[in-house]
C-alpha cells in the first residue's frame, strides 16, 4: 500500500461541484481509500488567459495500484467527467487529474513523471497540498515543502469560503 497526493482541477461546468464529484469518484473505487481531501482553492488559469478561473484541490488516498496503473485509473475518470484532449496543453477543461506524489518515489516514465512537474512551482498545487501533508514534509527530490511555498507567489490563489 502506497500514499499518493492527486491535484484535481476544473474550470468549466460548474468547477467546484466537479472537483467534489471526483472526489467521490475517486473514493468510489474499490482500489482506493480516501485518507485526506483539501480546502477548494480559486486561482486565475495558467497559459491561455482566456478561459475561466479554476478550482482546484488535493486529495490523499492509499492504494495498491502501481503508479501506472493508478495513471491509467484516473485518466479513465477524467475521460469520464468528459475530458476533452483535443484542446491545447492548458486550455480549458473539465477535469485534470494529476499524480502530484506517490509515496516517496521518484518516476521517470515517458508517460508519468513524478514529483508532478509543476508541483514545486504552482501555488494552486502547493498551498491545498501543504494542507493536507505534515508540517516538515520533504518533497523527493525538491526539498522541505515550507520552503517550496516560501518561494511560490500566491498568483491570486484564493481558498473558497
Ligand atoms: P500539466 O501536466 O502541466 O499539469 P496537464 O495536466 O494539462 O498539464 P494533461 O493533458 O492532463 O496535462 O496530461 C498530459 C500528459 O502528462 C499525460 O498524457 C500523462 O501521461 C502525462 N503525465 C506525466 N506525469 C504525470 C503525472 N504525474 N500525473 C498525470 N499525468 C502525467
Ligand atoms: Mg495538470
Ligand atoms: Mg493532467
Amino acid at each position: 500500500m502506497v500514499d499518493v497526493y492527486i491535484g484535481l482541477g476544473s474550470n468549466l461546468k460548474a468547477p467546484a461541484e466537479k472537483i467534489l464529484q471526483a472526489r467521490n469518484s475517486i473514493a468510489d473505487q474499490s482500489k482506493m481509500t480516501e485518507l485526506s481531501f483539501s480546502s477548494l482553492y480559486s486561482s486565475p488559469p495558467m497559459g491561455p488567459k482566456d478561459q475561466p478561473d479554476y478550482v482546484n484541490a488535493v486529495i490523499c488516498i492509499r492504494t495498491d495500484l502501481s503508479a501506472i496503473e493508478l495513471l491509467r485509473a484516473l485518466q479513465k475518470i477524467e475521460n469520464d467527467f468528459g475530458r476533452d484532449r483535443t484542446v491545447e496543453r492548458w486550455g480549458a477543461r473539465t477535469l485534470d487529474l494529476d499524480i502530484l506524489l506517490y509515496g516517496d518515489q521518484q518516476i521517470e516514465h515517458p508517460d508519468l513523471k513524478v514529483p508532478h512537474i509543476g508541483l514545486s512551482n504552482r501555488a494552486f498545487v502547493l498551498h491545498p497540498l501543504q494542507e493536507i501533508v505534515s508540517e516538515d514534509m520533504i518533497i523527493p527530490g525538491k526539498g522541505e515543502i515550507k520552503h517550496l511555498v516560501s518561494q511560490c507567489p500566491l498568483d491570486g490563489l484564493e481558498k473558497i469560503n
